[in-house]
């Protein structure tokens, strides 16, 4: 089969595609999916260029978001038969664990982001891929393969975040960094379905022109105008009752300062740094809450589908490329001037 494949370390230079690699072969528990389309996440970068303290295990293959049709399935498998239709929810579990058997699949001690920390030769970025059956669900009848390629793993973060996590509800005032970006735009859709009102931020009137017509009426293009300050007069000096992170060190104080007393901020992730320093008065004093979240349970992924299925949310794709031009897609996400997802189609 056709892949991007690499097998140490590097720049854009070691990514090579290559149409000599074997299909998976699948486990009693597993099924064989024909990839019709995936989409490019930070972790891409991240398996690349390497993370201090994580092994990513060569060769490898990257990708956790992926639609496609099941071609075949374990002998165990009940949930989807060949032919089927599906997503894939890249958050893998062992199902067997306390925490698994509490529902609380992502603080399961054999937890593994699919196509980041599996391998060898393990994900997305391939004509065929190899998951376990109950990591996929079946893809929405109104979603191209495009479209339910590029919406997985940013709506399950982020269904996870605010409605799991931060327990957003109706009227609640959520800043949302990086609001036109893949995360960040299928955020203030959530927003909008459970009627709080997200406040976007942008860095460019490009991403602020996306932003507006998802139908955000607040938007802070943080290149014009303070943030703080626009935030206080927005809120009537209170601040947001929620704010959405996941740049990390360049945005964590600014997130504490327009959240209200008492507010909720919940992390994902940190794309600018994982350090940070931080006043400690506004945690006691403040009682705000400083909440993390780490991706999603596919029954996370399932309820947040139905928000798709009526319409309520739909996939915002940057651009969508033959899997050979893998090198254009990770320069895009290194720019940090992508709006909504890049998606990679097999040649
Ligand atoms: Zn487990």
């Amino acid at each position: 089969m056709k892949a991007v494949v690499f097998d140490h370390h590097g720049g854009i230079e070691v990514l090579q595609y290559r149409d000599d690699l074997p299909i998976p072969e699948i486990s009693p528990n597993e099924v064989l999916i024909e990839i019709k389309a995936s989409a490019l996440n930070y972790n891409d970068l991240w398996g690349r260029e390497g993370v201090p303290g994580l092994e990513i295990i060569f060769p490898h293959i990257n990708g956790t978001d992926a639609s496609g049709i099941i071609k075949e399935v374990g002998s165990e498998v009940t949930n989807v038969k060949p032919g089927d239709e599906i997503l894939v929810n890249g958050a893998l579990s062992c199902g067997m664990c306390r925490q698994c058997l509490g529902g609380d699949d992502i603080s399961c001690p054999n937890f593994l982001v699919w196509g980041f920390q599996t391998g060898p030769n393990d994900g997305a970025q391939a004509d065929y891929a190899k998951v376990p059956a109950v990591n996929v669900v079946p893809k929405p009848a109104n979603l191209s393969w495009e479209g339910a390629a590029a919406i997985g793993s940013a709506l399950v973060t982020d269904w996870r975040m605010l409605v799991v996590k931060a327990g957003m509800k109706a009227g609640d005032l959520v800043m949302i960094w990086g609001a036109a970006g893949g995360l960040g735009s299928i955020a203030v859709q959530l927003c909008q379905a459970f009627n709080a009102i997200p406040i976007a931020i942008v860095n460019s009137e490009e991403k602020a022109e996306l932003v507006s017509n998802l139908g955000v009426k607040h938007i802070i293009n943080r290149e014009k105008e303070r943030i703080s300050r626009k935030i206080q007069k927005l809120t009537d000096r209170e601040g947001v009752d929620i704010v959405f992170e996941h740049p990390g060190n360049a945005t964590w104080e600014t997130s504490i300062h327009c959240l209200k007393w008492g507010g909720t901020l919940v992390t994902c992730g940190a794309t600018t740094g994982f350090k940070t320093t931080m006043d400690i008065r506004f945690l006691w004093n403040k009682q705000q809450r400083y909440i993390g979240s780490h991706f999603g349970t596919t029954a996370e992924l399932m309820d947040a589908l139905k928000f798709v299925e009526n319409g309520m949310i739909k996939p915002v794709i940057n651009c969508e490329l033959p899997l050979s031009d893998i090198a254009e897609g990770h320069r895009i996400m290194e720019s940090g001037d992508v709006m909504g997802k890049v998606v990679m189609l097999p040649d």
